[in-house]
């Protein structure tokens, strides 16, 4: 599978995206907690260009679904852009085979809340967000911790994860090694997490991902996140800095959406 993306130049790409988020404490909660039926890169986005215009953040719709809902958007209002993920297929020149790739675009479509006028809403509930329901959906598999070193906080091998039964923070040590497993890293290798984390650019997407998890569902352990991931963007300058690539924000933001959806009570379907 190859990914393609088309973006216009106003949109900040994924990587500025998680900056923002990580140097604004706060964002991704706010994000979640207007936007959480989209993916959590729409989230931050969607806010992002709310505060550019000084839009109050609110449940978000295209055109048609708020005609749906009994509102009707404001004149003169300018759409929301969100990213939506498009299945193409391609015939390669020559050959019979057709390569099956994800593709995102970038589309204005979308109004908030204060945008609209009509009919009231009826209130809006943030579904639940359960540990156990979450490895169950992922196919995460929670084995007792058996390691002998005591500085270590957990561990993900494989589709397994361990937490120390007394580690600082359990739910951000969670939340990081299901990240690992879920950025595919602990199939490559173990990881056993003691309670400083190494530098290294795996650490940095699971303890990024762990972030946007804590923070978005209100869980104890983001400002530790933040501290980490925080340094990382601090070192060096230049050629010498540790940015997070394109790549790695994008594949932090998918496996933190991942996490998130799978934990609720049901699998919404992904709207963008
Ligand atoms: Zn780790």
């Amino acid at each position: 599978m190859e990914n393609h993306v088309y973006q216009s130049p106003a949109i900040p790409n994924w990587s500025a995206l998680l900056i923002e988020a990580v140097t604004k404490p706060g964002l991704i909660m706010k994000a979640y907690s207007a936007f959480h039926s989209y993916s959590v890169g729409n989230q931050i986005l969607g806010l992002v260009q709310c505060q550019m215009r000084g839009l109050q953040p609110g449940p978000i719709n295209t055109f048609p679904k708020w005609k749906d809902l009994g509102r009707f958007v404001k004149r003169g209002e300018r759409a929301l852009t969100l990213c939506m993920p498009i299945t193409c297929k391609r015939r390669e020149d020559n050959s019979d085979e057709e390569h099956t790739f994800t593709s995102f675009v970038y589309k204005a479509r979308w109004f908030t809340l204060s945008q609209t006028d009509g009919q009231e809403l009826e209130p809006i509930t943030i579904p639940e967000w359960d540990a156990e329901r979450a490895l169950a959906a992922l196919n995460i598999e929670r084995v007792p911790f058996d390691h002998t070193d005591g500085n270590i906080q957990g561990f993900a091998k494989q589709r397994q994860v361990a937490i120390n039964p007394l580690a600082q923070l359990p739910f951000k040590t969670l939340l990081h090694e299901l990240g690992h497993v879920i950025l595919g890293h602990s199939t490559e290798v173990d990881f056993a997490d003691s309670e400083t984390t190494p530098r290294s650019l795996r650490e940095v997407e699971a303890e990024s991902v762990a972030l946007l998890c804590c923070e978005s569902l209100g869980l104890e352990g983001a400002e530790y996140c933040r501290g980490y991931v925080q340094n990382w963007l601090s070192r060096g300058t230049g050629s010498d800095s540790e940015m997070i690539p394109e790549k790695s924000a994008q594949k932090i933001f998918r496996a933190a959406d991942q996490i998130i959806r799978a934990g609720r009570p049901e699998i919404a379907p992904v709207t963008a």
